[in-house]
C-alpha cells in the first residue's frame, strides 16, 4: 500500500472481486455510480434506445445497484466500507477498507421531486454528476452545448444543488453543458467536483474543458479528476 491516500473520482466497477482489485492496487477509496443515464446494459438495441430518452427504470436500476453495494460491504471479508461521512473515510484507512462513495452518472434516478434526494440520501447515496450525455431534468448535457434553447440548470436542478449542498452530498459537473457547468458554480454554496474531464486546449471534446471554466473551478475551491480522452 502507498503511504498517502489515492481516490478516484469516478469508477463503475462494483463488485465484491473489483474493489478486491482496487484494494490490492493501492486504492484507498473511490465514487461508484451507481448507474448511467442511458441503459448501458440493455438486454437488446431497442430497450437502450427507447431508455435513451426516457426515465424509465432507472430508479429501479439505481435501486438495485446501491442494493448490491450495501450487500457487498455488508460482508465483513470483502473489506468495503460505504462512505457516509468523512469519518467512515477515515474508519475506512484505518481498518485497511476501500472506502466506497455512492454516487451516479447522471439525475434520472432522481425522477421528477426534488424531495425524493431525501430517501435516497437515507440510502447512502452521496454523490450526483448531474448529467450524462442527454439532457435530464437537471439540466443541459454536454450534446446540448450548442443548441441556442438549451436551459442550462433547470429550477429543479437549482433546488437539487440546494439540497445536496445542505446534505454534504458531492455534486459533479462532468458531461454537462458549459451553461450548466456556469450555473452550478453560481448556485453551489460548497466546492463542487468535475470527475473526469480533460482540457479543450489539448483536445477539444465536448466533455472537456475551457481554460474559463477550469479556473472557475479552481476558484469555486473545487476539484478536477483529468481523464485522457
Ligand atoms: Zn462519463
Amino acid at each position: 500500500m502507498p503511504d498517502f491516500p489515492v481516490f478516484l473520482a469516478h469508477d463503475h466497477m462494483q463488485r465484491a472481486e473489483d474493489f478486491q482489485r482496487d484494494i490490492d492496487g493501492g486504492v484507498s477509496g473511490k465514487i461508484v455510480h451507481l448507474t448511467v443515464d442511458s441503459w448501458i446494459d440493455a438486454p437488446t438495441k431497442e430497450e437502450y434506445d427507447h431508455a435513451y430518452d426516457s426515465y424509465e427504470g432507472f430508479r429501479d436500476r439505481g435501486l438495485g445497484a446501491l442494493t448490491n453495494l450495501h450487500a457487498v460491504a455488508s460482508e465483513p471479508e470483502n473489506n468495503v466500507r460505504v462512505a457516509r461521512e468523512f469519518r467512515d473515510i477515515e474508519t475506512a484507512a484505518h481498518m485497511g477498507q476501500l472506502a466506497v462513495i455512492a454516487g451516479n452518472e447522471g439525475g434520472k434516478i432522481l425522477g421528477y421531486d426534488p424531495d425524493l434526494l431525501e430517501a435516497w440520501f437515507g440510502l447512502g447515496l452521496r454523490h450526483v454528476q448531474l448529467n450524462w450525455a442527454m439532457p435530464n431534468n437537471l439540466g443541459a448535457s454536454q450534446d446540448q452545448e450548442n443548441e441556442p434553447a438549451q436551459p442550462g440548470l433547470t429550477d429543479f436542478g437549482r433546488t437539487t444543488i440546494d439540497n445536496m449542498n445542505e446534505k454534504g452530498m458531492i455534486v459533479d459537473v462532468s458531461h454537462s453543458a458549459p451553461q450548466t457547468i456556469i450555473d452550478a458554480l453560481e448556485t453551489t454554496s460548497k466546492p463542487i467536483l468535475n470527475s473526469h474531464s480533460g482540457g479543450r486546449s489539448i483536445a477539444d471534446k465536448p466533455q472537456n474543458l475551457f481554460d474559463d471554466q477550469i479556473k472557475a473551478m479552481a476558484k469555486n475551491g473545487g476539484v478536477i479528476g483529468v481523464h485522457f480522452c
